[in-house]
């Protein structure tokens, strides 16, 4: 399973390293998990959350 992150102020996609930096600046970064094998293609089986959003989860 790997992830992609995009940050929605600089519309760019970026690694996971670079998650920090554009959240310091205050930034929008979205993070959608693609998984290796597609799970029946179900839009439901694709989490989207914002590092913040994580954070709060506790990675729940
Ligand atoms: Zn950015």
């Amino acid at each position: 399973m790997k992830s992609v992150w995009y940050c929605t102020e600089c519309e760019a996609r970026i690694t996971s390293e670079e998650i920090d930096q554009h959240e310091e600046d205050g930034h929008h970064v979205r993070g959608q998990i693609q998984p290796d094998r597609l799970l029946g293609n179900d839009p439901h089986n694709v989490t989207v959350l914002t590092q913040d959003e994580l954070d709060n989860k506790g990675g729940e």
